[in-house]
């Protein structure tokens, strides 16, 4: 496998850069709302906001799951998750706890890049 910057196969380094780039314009979406709604009409203006921030975690995990796959450490299968499963998982560095649909075994297993 051809290694990236950082020390990440290329196809993970890329998606990895346009996470940090979407998690930056949503923090300055969500800031932003919050100024200009912080002030409106409390606790509209909170309930609004709360909202838009769901939404916009939403559409991040959303994008994160739609292209990662995970690796089984016991029988190698890969397999995605959904974004639900996605949000709720325990998560460290490059790997999540999940359970794998071919051998039903709860295991952290790694992160890799989907290539579709
Ligand atoms: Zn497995």
């Amino acid at each position: 496998m051809r290694k990236g910057k950082l020390g990440m196969p290329r196809d993970r380094y890329r998606i990895e850069m346009r996470m940090v780039f979407y998690i930056i314009v949503l923090f300055a979406i969500i800031s932003i709302g919050g100024i200009f709604l912080g002030g409106y009409k409390w606790p509209f203006g909170f309930i609004v906001w709360l909202a838009l921030a769901a939404v916009a975690v939403f559409i991040l995990v959303r994008y994160h799951s739609r292209h990662t796959t995970y690796t089984c450490p016991e029988c190698n299968e890969n397999f995605r998750v959904s974004t639900l499963i996605d949000l709720i998982s325990p998560h460290k560095s490059d790997e999540k706890y999940l359970r794998c649909p071919r051998c039903s075994k709860r295991n952290w297993c790694k992160e890799t890049a989907n290539r579709k």
